[in-house]
């Protein structure tokens, strides 16, 4: 990588992350060769994605704060198969939100 090369790349996800989410998924039996291709070449995509959640079909809008599910992308370099997993079933997501209305929810 030359040093302009260098310049242009940035980290979306922190390295740490990036091993825990693949160590989440080895230990969930997860990282299993492609199932359209049967490919081993299979890559965290680095960055997080969301699904947006909504209740109507008609008004789709993806900034009105609707709910979204985090996302982490493992990308098939073969055939380009994209598999999604939540980053709360992982138990990557960071909980401090959820700790924070687990307090509000104690005091009530
Ligand atoms: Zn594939």
């Amino acid at each position: 990588m030359t040093k302009r090369e260098e310049q242009k790349y940035v980290e979306l996800i922190p390295q740490e992350q990036k091993e825990l989410v693949i160590k989440r998924l080895q230990g969930r039996g997860a990282l299993v060769p492609c199932s359209r291709c049967g490919s081993g070449e299979l890559i965290l995509e680095d960055g997080y994605f969301h699904l947006v959640v909504q209740s109507d079909l008609h008004n789709i809008s993806i900034a009105d704060g609707s709910p979204a599910i985090p996302l982490i992308a493992i990308v098939c370099r073969n055939c380009g198969a994209i598999y999604l997993h939540t980053l709360i079933a992982l138990g990557v997501f960071d909980n401090a939100v959820d700790e924070k209305d687990n307090e509000t929810l104690d005091k009530k």
